[in-house]
């Protein structure tokens, strides 16, 4: 073995990577996990979560990745900075570049880059981020019961979240910036008959007003020049996500938006050794607990992958 010869490396530290540690830890795998840019993912830039079962009174996202860091730490992953730049996969052991310098070698590679959402780029749009301005309505939504919200977005996330919504809040103001939604069209009927939703067409979001937390929206509509400001208590973004597979790309299959797709019920791709968990392969859960799970999935086949070729 050489001296950066891994069994089972991890690239990504969300819920899928570090669920993916403790598994594969446990199974002596002795596994080598890449944090990335954003050690913890996604849920560092969270505030409360609800939904994740096991904390009866919710948790803080940032100290909920503490969490899961820590028991993988106490499971004997062996967890370090760095991010993941190149890889090669034409033959094995399987080749992982770290910080554009030191290459490794793995007998095994979990995929668990996450994806990132999209945003409008508006400078009050990241100031309010956290306070009001939010990119999951299913994570965020419940703390804006019986208030008006706004949803930016016209795909089937943004037509699934403003239906999650309508069912919370008191009303619902989706921006739409076409005369018409991308969403399928069932989405678009249901969306189009709630009567607590009203979508403004061909509008674009000028400004997200509030100081110290949302207050209201500034929108403007692209036909005729006019302007309008709903009051609401709350932003969210659904203009889509971003699978962080940039560095997969010419070895992993991929759907057309860049998500690694795997062999259904399962977490291996294309390449043999190679597996994909969590976000990066999943464009219609993106839950923690899902992404949680499939990092479980992943460590285990990469665990019996591992025992059938002999590397176990
Ligand atoms: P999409 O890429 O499908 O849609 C993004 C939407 O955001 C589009 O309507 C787009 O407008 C709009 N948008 C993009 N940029 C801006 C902007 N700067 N300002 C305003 N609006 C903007 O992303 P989704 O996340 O909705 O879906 C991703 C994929 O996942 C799709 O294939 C979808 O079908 C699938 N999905 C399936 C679900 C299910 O089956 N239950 C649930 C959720 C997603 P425009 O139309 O003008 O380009």
């Amino acid at each position: 073995m050489t001296p950066n010869k891994i069994h089972c490396l991890i690239i990504g530290s969300g819920p899928a990577g570090y669920t993916a540690a403790i598994y594969a830890s446990r199974a002596g795998l002795n596994p080598v996990l890449y944090q990335g840019i954003q050690p913890g993912g996604q849920l560092t830039i969270t505030t409360e979560v609800e939904n994740y079962p096991g904390y009866p009174d919710g948790i803080q996202g940032p100290d909920m990745m503490i969490h899961f860091e820590n028991q993988a730490k106490r499971m004997g992953a062996d967890i370090r900075y760095g991010l993941a730049t190149k890889v090669d996969f034409s033959s094995h052991p399987l080749k992982v570049q770290i910080d554009e310098e030191e290459w490794l070698e793995a007998d095994s590679v979990i995929v668990a880059t996450g994806a990132s959402a999209k945003w409008l780029g508006l400078e009050s749009e990241q100031r309010l981020n956290g306070y009001g301005v939010s990119a999951c309505a299913v994570c965020d939504g419940f703390f804006f019961k019986g208030k008006e919200v706004a949803i930016v977005g016209a795909g089937d996330t943004a037509a699934e979240e403003a239906l999650y919504l309508s069912k919370i809040c008191s009303k619902v103001h989706m921006i739409v910036r076409r005369g018409e939604m991308r969403a399928s069209k069932v989405m678009q009927e249901r969306v189009l008959k709630t009567e607590n939703i009203t979508v403004y067409w061909n509008s674009q979001t000028d400004e997200v007003i509030g100081d110290k937390k949302v207050e209201a929206v500034h929108i403007k509509n692209t036909q005729d020049g006019s302007t309008t400001e709903i009051p609401v208590s709350a932003f969210f973004v659904a203009i889509g996500h971003e699978p962080n597979s940039g560095i997969f790309k010419g070895w992993l299959n991929m759907d057309e938006a860049g998500y690694i797709q795997t062999i259904p019920g399962t977490s291996k791709t294309n390449i043999e050794g190679v597996f994909a968990c969590g976000d990066v392969q999943d464009k219609v859960y993106r839950q923690a607990v899902t992404a949680a799970g499939s990092g479980c999935m992943a460590a285990l086949d990469a665990e019996r992958f591992l025992g059938e070729k002999g590397y176990h």
